[in-house]
């Protein structure tokens, strides 16, 4: 029997993090679930899963249908489309079986390539080489999620790029359905030896074709994330805050202060570093833009937004007084102040 490879190319990072994650790790279950009931993708349909952010990393080599289990996604820092897609030529090089004189290969592959951001490293020798190499070896369907997603550089990856607009757990639901339904069309497709890529019929509530949509994607985000360690347990934890537009009480002024308001905090595994890129340079944000103190969701100290003096980077402090740097080792001595802001470093999402 001739395997159908399908890989999915999964952006986790920062901006990620919480409820898209939490969604697509749900998603993940509800697709294999739904797979399985289907006698076609039974016997062709074989997944395996790449998660990327400021690296890359196969969470699941290929593997049949009934023995794939959904793997717990991680969270990194970056959005590197550029090493996604080195990452998922080598897989392909490496997993996909070539036709021979001797024996017949795996149909061509479909890859699913989800994010919600913009790249943050340099696409072109990676874009270079798909388009030259790999886009007739494989099909390639882009889905942008979000408002800030980067739709022109789905754009020159395939022709195949949709744009996800899920408010609700039910949204994602229907995408996820969307997904194994056009799965399941490439996996009949197949075996009835049509060549190309099946999809099932878009719905327009959620899903949307590229030329349907302009392509400019808001490039000033509305959101800042942090990350910083906890100084007792040496994890990391995100911060997240929004920017909320303002009106003045008389209502004829619409005023935004460009200030930043905390949504959560969020804790992180270990495993968050493994997918961080450490060569990149890191955006800074001033203190006096965020409104709203965050506790470590690790230990429970009353403050996660203390800069190291030494490093910059954030760690949790319980309050005034010595705290080393989990980062860097510096013996910080703390006072509160309410005073002048700081510069901050800022997540890569
Ligand atoms: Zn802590
Ligand atoms: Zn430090």
């Amino acid at each position: 029997m001739r395997r159908l490879p399908i890989f999915f190319l999964l952006d986790v990072s920062e901006s990620m993090a919480g409820d898209n994650l939490r969604q697509l790790q749900h998603g993940l279950e509800r697709l294999v679930a739904s797979l399985r009931t289907d006698p076609y993708a039974l016997e062709t349909v074989y997944l395996s899963i790449i998660a990327f952010a400021g690296k890359a990393k196969t969470l699941t080599p290929l593997v049949d249908v009934a023995s794939f289990y959904p793997p717990r996604l991680p969270v990194g820092s970056g959005t590197a489309l550029g090493a996604a897609l080195s990452h998922l030529m080598a897989e392909i090089d490496q997993q996909v079986l070539k036709t021979t004189p001797e024996r017949k290969g795996d149909w061509k592959p479909v890859v699913y390539l989800m994010t919600d951001g913009k790249p943050t490293d340099h696409l072109k020798d990676a874009l270079y080489r798909w388009q030259k190499y790999y886009q007739h070896q494989a099909s390639l369907v882009a889905i942008g999620v979000g408002e800030y997603a980067d739709l022109n550089a789905l754009a020159k990856l395939t022709p195949h790029v949709v744009h996800l607009n899920a408010q609700n757990e039910d949204d994602f639901k229907r995408f996820i359905d969307w997904v194994s339904q056009s799965v399941v069309a490439q996996s009949r497709s197949v075996s009835a030896q049509q060549n190309g890529v099946s999809l099932a019929k878009l719905d327009d509530s959620i899903l949307s074709k590229l030329g349907d949509l302009s392509l400019a994607a808001k490039v000033d985000e509305d959101y800042v994330i942090l990350s910083g360690v906890c100084q007792r347990s040496r994890l990391p934890y995100l911060i997240k805050y929004e920017r909320l537009p303002m009106t003045l009480a008389n209502g004829q002024f619409n005023v935004d202060f460009g200030r930043y308001h905390l949504v959560g905090v969020m804790p992180l595994e270990r495993d968050y570093y493994e997918l961080c890129d450490d060569s990149m340079a890191t955006p800074t944000i001033n203190t006096d833009l965020l409104v709203g103190a965050a506790g470590c969701p690790h230990c429970g100290h009353r403050y996660a937004l203390a800069a190291c003096g030494n490093c910059n980077n954030l760690l949790c402090i319980g309050g005034e007084g010595e705290a080393i740097c989990p980062h860097c080792q510096y013996e910080n001595d703390f006072v509160l102040s309410t005073g002048d802001g700081f510069d901050i470093s800022r997540a890569r999402g």
